[in-house]
């Protein structure tokens, strides 16, 4: 097995199935662990069952919820029961749509056991990319998604240091050294002759941020792209292979083959399709179609680990298979 180098930025697949059951899908739920945060994404059926499977029940930082349809969001009264019958005491920030939090106040309601834990409600705007969550270590973003109800997808993002000053250019340029702690701020300089130089020309970053974009239900949006430029990972929705191109428009959901594209334009690293409808027994035939435009396409199984490492990105499938790019 290949050696570790950073276990800080792990997401498991809970759950890759569509709205129909499937015998071996689940609905969809996934758990990010990142640096010492538990953010779990949609919370479909039989989530706790399955994180008691292939993580733990642990207490979760953070609840993202995309939509508020049943096989994204059932699984969420059941295993908040749990967690109340476990004494968890730790605050759980939820963030959803309108729709989902008004479902959770009622849900909440006719609970036969009071919830143990606080949860703090953070309703997302549904019109534009929003900072939802910011610390030194991460931020998170929403973004509209186009759907037969509100939804939104969300990107978890890591914050890494400053850029750093290039004393070579420094140099060059001729800028004052009291000017250096403006700098490090981002500010640009001034040189002793008088010249502006711009930041990025006597600064450098070290490397890109390492993200995780997901992405459904929604219809292919083409604009999307501009927000996931550059994103690591993205899991988005395959619900249908690209002969059904238009059935996946009239229920707004994509084909595999459109969620390539969308990778393919927003250049991502890798991209893990998934919500497959049960109507496919096969669905390596959906990961075939969207590897002839993004080679870099895998399924997204129950059990499936992505390590988002500094300079690389290891996939381990629960059936001892693995990846790496
Ligand atoms: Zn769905
Ligand atoms: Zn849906």
């Amino acid at each position: 097995m290949a050696a570790l180098k950073n276990k800080d930025f792990c997401i498991t697949i809970l759950g890759s199935g569509s709205a129909t059951p499937a015998p071996n899908r689940f609905h969809t739920a996934q758990i990010v662990s990142f640096k010492g945060q538990r953010i779990l994404l949609d919370v479909g059926e039989g989530t706790q069952y399955k994180l008691l499977l292939y993580d733990s029940l642990s207490p979760i930082h953070k609840v993202l919820i995309t939509h508020v349809h049943g096989d994204h969001i059932l699984g969420l009264p059941g295993l908040f029961f749990t967690f109340s019958l476990n004494n968890v005491e730790r605050p759980v920030h939820l963030y959803s749509t309108p729709q989902v939090i008004e479902w959770f106040f009622i849900f909440k309601e006719w609970l036969t056991v009071p919830l143990s834990f606080p949860v703090h409600t953070h309703v997302v705007p549904l019109d534009k990319k929003t900072l939802l969550y910011a610390d030194r270590e991460m931020e998170i973003f929403s973004l509209p998604l186009r759907h037969t109800t509100a939804a939104v997808g969300y990107v978890i993002k890591e914050n890494i240091p400053p850029r750093k000053i290039n004393p070579d250019a420094i140099r060059k340029f001729d800028i004052p050294y009291e000017q250096l702690k403006l700098i490090k701020m981002g500010y640009d300089a001034v040189s002793r002759g008088g010249k502006v130089i711009p930041n990025e020309n006597i600064t450098y970053q070290n490397r890109n941020p390492r993200s995780y974009a997901f992405i459904t239900d929604t219809s292919y949006v083409p604009e999307l792209a501009e927000y996931l430029k550059g994103v690591t990972v993205m899991y988005h929705e395959a619900t249908f292979s690209g002969q059904q191109s238009e059935e996946a428009n009239l229920t707004g959901h994509s084909t595999a083959v459109q969620a390539a594209q969308l990778a393919k334009q927003a250049q991502v690293k890798l991209l893990l399709i998934g919500h497959i409808s049960s109507r496919y027994t096969e669905p390596e035939e959906l990961v075939k179609e969207a590897r002839k435009v993004f080679p870099n396409t895998f399924l997204a199984v129950e059990g499936l680990k992505v390590w988002l490492e500094i300079d690389k990105i290891w996939l381990q499938y629960p059936d001892g298979s693995e990846f790496s790019l």
